[in-house]
Formats: structure tokens, sequence, C-alpha cells
């Protein structure tokens, strides 16, 4: 299957489900990539990683119909293997059990390695930061552990209290009994601690991440390093193992799947590995509900909405603004701070989701489900119709509520920034990046998030592009819009 406007700038994911099988990188198969030129001319195809952005963090490149030799099939391997964590997950763990079982004089942690250190290490690491490890510190990895900060491919932004709890809370409330934490391990190491305080409803969890740094903490059982853009488990069939087990409801513990995947992450890919989680879950159950979805929500900002629900049509945005400790810009709005972009998709039914009204949320007793207090009943549209937080308002024009700062311009038949291009012909055909008809090009919120720089560059290095004016063109554009994209971008990546 192929679909033409993918999140980035003329690249398109192409999914197959045919028998070819990709090529694999440090990150486990590659994804298929096609250039697209604006009069719809094919490019070449090429496979690339998954996970990584930025060919910094992977350099993985092979064209589709290239003849790889074994020399260098060979030195792949040797690549992808020495990528590998050094330990399995059973010997992780039977490590944490020896450190945990440690006096706290002896726990230490390498800073600079970012491990656990047991005795017999202490001397190797002693030219390194190091620091002391309570029994308290064991249980909260998710401080223990330095965030990655890379800012392209895996910069991570960790939930407020406020934000996981209200996770917690209501996923408890809704009945759900087994969280599946893909790239959540905040709220994994929450639930346990949940489970000590035995206030709550006892919850078990699952974590899926590719930082393996969360191995050392945790049982086979209670974490599987995966890949979440190509639905690939580093460990093999033991770790399909330990999912289906988590995923097979006994007792009536049902489940539910909280992911919050990297922003500039791709959202067919993701979609593509939440669909086959849905479908693994969906086949372990009764035949009488073969055609149910799992529970899933997938935080991610309010601008990838059109191409989430393009992908999964069954789930809805919620008003709820996700926020994170270690992301300035990231925090709730109430207080006057900006508001965050980061919101709730779900394919369980938004009635369910009591937002707190001490934070700012109301009850829309016709839309019957939650908004944000700014979010203002339309009469007209019949919705509550804000995306971002900010107060809509109606134009008769257009027949619907747009953005506070759009204008209704006559030439162009349609609202948009009273700075538009107007008039220019790209405008009527809408977005050329993402199909929408809101915007252009230009101005697209996706973009941002696009892997342009890197497969541009690799394009240009094949050689296979003569210069072609609409390309030139682009390109110019690009760079025009760069002081305003800056501006965006600041917002995801501060
Ligand atoms: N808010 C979450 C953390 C989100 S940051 C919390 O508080 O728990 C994104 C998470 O996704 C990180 O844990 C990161 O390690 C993980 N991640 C990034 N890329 C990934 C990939 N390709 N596959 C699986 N997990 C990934
Ligand atoms: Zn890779
Ligand atoms: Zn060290
Ligand atoms: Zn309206
Ligand atoms: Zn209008």
């Amino acid at each position: 299957m192929t679909e033409a406007n993918d999140d980035s700038f003329g690249i398109e994911v192409i999914l197959e489900d045919g028998d070819k099988t990709a090529p694999c990188c440090p990150h486990g198969p590659t994804l298929l990539f096609e250039k697209i030129s604006k009069g719809g001319e094919k490019g070449r195809r090429f496979y690339a990683c998954s996970a990584c952005r930025d060919r910094k963090d992977c350099k993985f490149f092979q064209w589709e119909d290239e003849k790889v030799s074994e020399a260098r099939l060979l030195a792949r391997e040797a690549e992808n293997r020495s990528q590998r964590p050094l330990l399995t997950q059973q010997e992780s763990c039977s490590r944490f059990k020896k450190f945990a079982s440690l006096p706290l004089d002896e726990k230490k942690f390498c800073q600079d390695c970012q491990i656990l250190l047991l005795p017999k290490e202490h001397e190797a690491h002693s030219s390194h930061r190091s620091t002391a490890v309570t029994a308290a510190q064991l249980r909260r990895p998710s401080v223990l552990l330095r965030p990655l900060d890379n800012k392209k491919s895996n910069a991570q932004y960790l939930f407020t209290d406020r934000s996981s709890h209200f996770l917690l809370d209501t996923l408890a409330g809704l009945g759900y009994r087994k969280l599946l934490c893909v790239g959540t391990p905040r709220l994994q190491e929450l639930i346990k601690l949940r489970n000590l305080e035995q206030k709550h409803e006892p919850m078990k969890s699952l974590l899926l991440d590719i930082d393996f740094r969360y191995a050392q903490f945790y049982s086979q059982d209670e974490f599987c390093h995966y890949n979440m853009f190509n639905h690939h488990f580093f460990d093999g069939e033991a770790s399909r193992a330990v999912l289906q087990a988590f995923l097979t409801e006994c007792d009536g513990e049902k489940v539910v799947m909280v992911a919050d995947p990297p922003f500039g992450g791709l959202v067919k890919p993701l979609a593509n590995s939440f669909s086959l989680i849905s479908q693994t879950w969906r086949k372990l159950r009764s035949s009488d509900s073969s055609d149910s979805d799992m529970p899933m929500m997938w935080i991610f900002p309010y601008f990838f909405e059109p191409r989430i629900l393009e992908c999964l049509p069954s789930f809805t945005m919620l008003d709820y603004q996700v926020d994170y400790d270690n992301h300035l810009l990231y925090k709730h709005g109430k207080t006057g701070r900006k508001q965050s972009p980061v919101r709730l998709f779900t394919n369980i039914s938004p009635r369910g989701f009591v937002l707190p009204k001490e934070e700012g949320y109301r009850f829309c007793s016709v839309c019957e489900r939650f908004v944000w207090s700014l979010n203002k009943h339309c009469v007209k549209c019949n919705v509550c119709p804000s995306k971002d937080g900010r107060e809509w308002k109606h134009c008769s024009a257009c027949e619907k509520c747009v953005k506070p700062s759009w204008r209704h311009c006559q030439s162009c038949g349609r609202c948009a920034l009273p700075d538009h291009p107007c008039g220019h012909a790209e405008g009527r055909e809408g977005c050329f990046n993402c199909g929408s008809p809101e915007h252009k090009r230009k101005a697209c919120p996706v973009k941002d998030a696009h892997r342009v720089s890197r497969h541009h560059s690799n394009a240009k290095n094949g050689g296979k592009h003569a210069p072609h004016p609409s390309h030139l063109k682009a390109k110019a554009k690009r760079k025009s819009g760069a002081a305003r994209r800056a501006k965006k971008m600041a917002a995801l990546s501060a």
C-alpha cells in the first residue's frame, strides 16, 4: 500500500505488505522511501533507518535496486551486532537483583556510562562521575537516567506528575488493569510505585522502548527493547512471547496501550505498528470480538490530527494538554504560560474522559465531552471547534470556525492569515506537503517534522536528480520560509 501526502515534504514512506524483506540497520528493518516531485513523477526508492531522522545517528542508506556486495553485507552485519546491548535482558535483570540487595554505601550509578555498578566494577569506573543510589531512586529510573536530548530522533520528554497521574487515574477509572507502555517509561515506573503504596487499584505494566538503559531496572516480563517505527523486537521471539502474554486478558483484566512517540516521528509507520499491536491483541481474544480494536492512547501534538485520523479513523483528539517536566514550553496553559500543543488521541470513547475542572476544562453538554475552557461551542458548526487551545471564531463565508488570527480573504475565497501569499496558485491547490486545503506548504505545521535535509542530500549525492525548475523553486521557498519555521520549531525542540 502506498499513500500520497506523507509527513515529509516530497518524501513518501512505502509500507508494503508484500514479502520483500527490507535490509536491516542497527535499528531493525529499514523503511522504504520514495521522493516525489511536484509534478508527481516518482523518484528512485531507497531504504533508510526507521528510527533516526538524522544521518548522524544512523548512516544506513541503500537504493531499492542497489546491488550490495558480500563484503558490504558482512560489514553491515558486524556494525549491527556492535550496536547491540552488551547484556541480555536476563543478565541485566539478575544484575539488578544483585544490585538491589547491596548495602546502601555500595550502591553506585555511573553517570558517564549510565549504568548501575556492582562492587567489582567500581574500580574500573573510578575516574567517572558516579552517584550513590537509594532504594527510592532505584524505583525511579526516569529520574536517575539522564534524558536523551538528541533533538531530531530521540529527545526524551518526561511527563509531569500532573499528566502522569491524570492518565493513570483516568485509565484505572475506565477499568483498565494492564498498561502497555510504548515509549512511556515514566508511566511504567509510576504504576509500580502506586502498586507499592496500595492506595490505588493494582495495575500491571510492560514497557516497550528503544532506550535499553531501562533494561537495567526491569525483569524480562516488564521491559522489551523495541522500535515502534518498524514494530521490531530486538530480542526477537522471546519478546514477542512477552508481549503476547501481556496482551492476553485473563480474569477480566482489560489492557490499554499508551504511546508517547518522539514528535518528529513519521505518523504512518507509527500507525502501522500500533495496528499490528492491535492485531496481536485481537488474535488472542475469543472469536466473538474479531472486529474490535485494542484500546489505545497516542500522545502527539494537535497539528498532527488530520494525519493521525487519516491513518487511524477510529481515533479522536481530546482537549487535554499533556505537559512535561523537562520541556520549558510544554507546560499547562492555565497559569498564563505557553500552552502545551501535545494532546491525547484515542479510540476509547471521548465521553469516558473526565478532564479536571480546576485546570480549566469544562463539560460541553451538546458535544457530551470535556473541552478546554476557551473552546466555545459553535451553534452553527455544532461542535466545540478549537484545536489549539485558543478561542476560534465562526466565518459565515467559509461556513466553519477558524483560528482567531485568520481573516476571510475575498480573492482566495477562504480564511487565511492576513499576510498569506494572496491569490497564489498554490493556495487553491492546498498544501503540497500534507494535502490540507487550509494552508500552503510554506505554513504547513507538519512539515516542521520532516526528514528533508537528510534524504534530500542523499538524492543529490546519488546524482540522479537533474536540477529541475520545480526543485529549485521549492528549495528557494524553503529558505524564505526558514524564519517562520524556526519560530514554530522552537516550540517543538526547546
Ligand atoms: N513522556 C514519556 C516519555 C516520552 S519520550 C514518559 O514520561 O514516560 C519518548 C520515548 O520514546 C522515550 O522513552 C524514548 O526512549 C522512546 N523512543 C524513542 N524512539 C523510539 C523508537 N524508535 N522505538 C521505541 N521507543 C522509542
Ligand atoms: Zn538505523
Ligand atoms: Zn563509568
Ligand atoms: Zn462555527
Ligand atoms: Zn472565511
